[in-house]
């Protein structure tokens, strides 16, 4: 059963049912869903969420209602790894990588995407799509075809080829905008008019895909062993990830499942999209739209919905923004898999390599604890490091030829 009890206005506070609907009628103000914590406390409790499944819906009380049953392709529940090795590598004492590469398409969206096609099908609607940098058109298309639904998701018609190769292998229909996220993002704001019938997870149905990413934060902490950590750092396109990160530590607090005070939250751009991170450098309360230009473009949204969002929660809580050059981005990629046997999308070394810049500026604490959330796998974007990870040597097929090769390089890496 669901706490939920209806939308609200972030901006004005007014109040709606849980319906087909994602803005203010008085202030034109994003809605988010609204709980009754009072009622959950003491019903949710520790032992309600670890007798559910192993999925993200052990937290079906505190997510929008799903109606008779979720659309659950198992998303969720991912390892919480101890990193003891790029800890050492970054000398930071206790670092935890939450692993959402593995979920069912290979990124966090899943998630996301999880809950909206749930609330999306209690709502009648029968038809899925998207505005996506790849990876949501990805789990659009995958959850639509595992309930039978079409989909149209649409894309920038650059993107990565494995990416569009993982959306279009589902079967949907996939339109390859001539533009960028935020010329496709505009014009399926005026496809949502035309199409009153179909359920687009980031737009029309938003608040109900954002509230699929405060699992992350309900998992960290469960998987902690019912403790908060300290520091936690998050990518950030849209910005819709960290606020709800932030409200599901938040919600654990107030519903009594946890002690002490949320966790400080750091937020993680690639220099070439750093809408956010800009303002927060310039202490600036507005964003500034960029035109985006980097190899992370699953974050490449140059005008991002929830970015006024992240800079309350980061200014609120004393948090910190990174903001890497591709180079980095590559070298953490490697980095992550070298020392921790984890293939990250280039979401995941932008996190890494903001993690490793905030640590030397001093904003992230190397004593206290930190979780760095790594959204997406690496086979997403092989085209980033197909050119650099390459095989060591080329052999004739024999004993001679591969012992010499392995006395030569294997001598000499571990030199
Ligand atoms: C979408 C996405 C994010 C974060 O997106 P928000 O729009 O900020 O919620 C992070 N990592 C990956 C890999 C993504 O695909
Ligand atoms: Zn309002």
């Amino acid at each position: 059963m669901s706490f939920a009890t209806g939308l609200l206005c972030r901006e004005c506070g007014s109040t709606y049912p849980t319906e087909a609907r994602y803005s203010c009628d008085f202030c034109f103000g994003p809605l988010e869903v609204a709980y009754d914590l009072e009622a959950a406390k003491g019903v949710v409790t520790r032992e309600s969420i670890e007798s559910g499944p192993n999925s993200m819906w052990r937290y079906a009380a505190l997510l929008p209602d799903p109606g008779e049953e979720p659309v659950d392709l198992g998303a969720g529940w991912t390892p919480l790894r101890r990193a003891t090795r790029l800890a050492e590598v970054l000398g930071v004492k206790e670092l935890w990588l939450k692993d959402d590469t593995r979920n069912p398409t290979g990124s966090f969206k899943d998630r996301v995407v999880s809950c909206a096609l749930s609330s999306a099908r209690r709502l009648g609607f029968t038809t899925a799509a998207c505005a996506s940098t790849g990876n949501l058109a990805t789990s659009v298309a995958a959850h639509a075809a595992f309930i039978g639904w079409p989909s149209v998701t649409i894309i920038p018609s650059d993107l990565e080829k494995s990416k569009i190769a993982m959306t279009a292998i589902f079967g949907g229909t996939v339109l390859g905008v001539e533009g960028n996220y935020d010329d496709v993002n505009r014009l399926c704001v005026e496809l949502v008019a035309e199409h009153p019938d179909w359920a687009f997870a980031n737009v029309n149905l938003r608040p109900y895909y954002a509230e699929g990413s405060k699992t992350l934060a309900y998992e960290i902490t469960e998987q902690l062993g019912w403790k908060l950590p300290d520091q936690v750092v998050v990518p950030v396109a849209s910005g819709s990830q960290l606020t709800k990160v932030a409200k599901g530590f938040k919600e654990f607090i107030e519903l009594g499942l946890v002690e002490g005070t949320a966790p400080i939250l750091f937020g993680a751009q690639a220099s070439g999209c750093s809408p956010v991170a800009t303002a927060f450098a310039e202490g600036a309360e507005v964003i500034t739209p960029q035109r985006p230009n980097t190899i992370a473009r699953s974050l490449a949204i140059g005008n991002p919905a929830d970015g006024p969002y992240v800079l309350d929660e980061l200014r609120s809580h004393g948090g910190d923004i990174g903001s890497v050059p591709d180079s980095e981005i590559l070298e953490c990629i490697e980095l992550l898999a070298k020392t921790e046997g984890v293939f990250a999308e280039t979401a995941g070394g932008v996190t890494i390599a903001s993690l490793r810049q905030m640590i030397k500026r001093g904003t992230i604490d190397p004593n206290k604890s930190i979780v760095a959330i790594i959204s997406g796998h690496g086979l997403k974007t092989l085209d980033a490091v197909v050119d650099t990870a390459v095989v060591t040597a080329t052999i004739k097929p024999s004993l001679a030829a591969a012992e010499e090769a392995i006395a030569r390089y294997t001598l000499e890496a571990a030199r």
